[in-house]
């Protein structure tokens, strides 16, 4: 089987994406790194629609969990096969750089670059060897444009895209395509306690996004028509930069 292997699935941009690759006829394992329960929702809400999900615990951030809960499901699947990578797990811990704490700067780049690095070196292989695979890493505006008070998040997301446009050239000859999106502002608990009224007034689409908005663009990057489509980092932000 086809599986979608989806970091940071239990909720938000995480959770749509399961969803909708789970209708797109892919088994999904739904990864968390500490909310069960909502992990759980996830697995329920696509075997409710009729699809498969499996729960896959690990932080991302640590390579030895990371490497131990795939290579331990890779060991257990020997017939199974990753083909879809969303790199989408992410932390935000904002604040002035004058003021940011080591932890702060370490966590968000843990989290969404050495989560990249871990997560895909594991499952680039068997791409590699099956000559086939997706991996859509999920960036963000802030790693385009650089957002103040998001020294560490803007970092951390400019380094994904870089990466994401170095290993796409590494890897099409193989037929693995590596993509990035960069969402806005998507309503998501990352974007509770924003002022929502406000910031939507810069936005040209004058409203947030949605998660499903989002999945339908992984989706898309996931499908066979975006073969020829690699390298890229694709901003959805009802217009609000590009
Ligand atoms: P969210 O609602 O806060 O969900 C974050 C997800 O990441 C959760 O499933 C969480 O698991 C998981 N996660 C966090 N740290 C992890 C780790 N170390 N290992 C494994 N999983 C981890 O966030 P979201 O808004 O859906 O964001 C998803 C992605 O989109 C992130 O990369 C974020 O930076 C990016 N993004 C979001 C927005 C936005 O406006 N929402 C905009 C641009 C980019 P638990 O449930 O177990 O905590």
């Amino acid at each position: 089987m086809n599986y979608a292997l989806v970091t940071g699935g239990s909720r938000g941009i995480g959770r749509a994406i399961c969803l909708r690759l789970a209708a797109q006829g892919y088994p999904v394992l739904v990864n968390y790194v500490s909310n069960e329960e909502k992990a759980r929702e996830t697995a329920a809400l696509i075997a409710a629609s009729g699809g498969t999900a499996e729960l896959l615990k690990f932080d991302v951030g640590i390579a030895s969990e990371t490497s131990a809960a795939i290579t331990g499901w890779q060991a257990a699947h020997p017939d199974d096969f990753i083909g879809v990578l969303v790199n989408n797990a992410g932390i935000r811990r904002d604040s002035l750089l004058i003021w940011m704490e080591p932890g702060d700067w370490h966590k968000v780049l843990d989290t969404t670059l050495n989560g990249f690095y871990n997560v895909t070196r594991l499952v680039l292989q068997p791409m590699l060897l099956k000559k086939s695979g997706r991996i859509i890493n999920v960036a963000s505006l802030s790693g385009l444009k650089g957002l103040p008070g998001q020294t560490n998040y803007s970092a951390a997301k400019g380094g994904l895209i870089a990466a994401t446009k170095a290993l796409a050239q590494e890897v099409a000859r193989k037929k693995v395509t590596v993509n990035a999106i960069a969402p806005g502002f998507i309503r998501t608990d990352m974007v509770d306690g924003l002022d929502e009224a406000a910031l939507k007034k810069d936005i040209p689409a004058q409203r947030f996004g949605e998660p499903e908005e989002v999945a339908a663009l992984v989706a898309f990057l996931a499908s066979p028509d975006a073969a020829y489509i690699t390298g890229e980092c694709i901003s959805i932000n009802g217009g609000l930069y590009s």
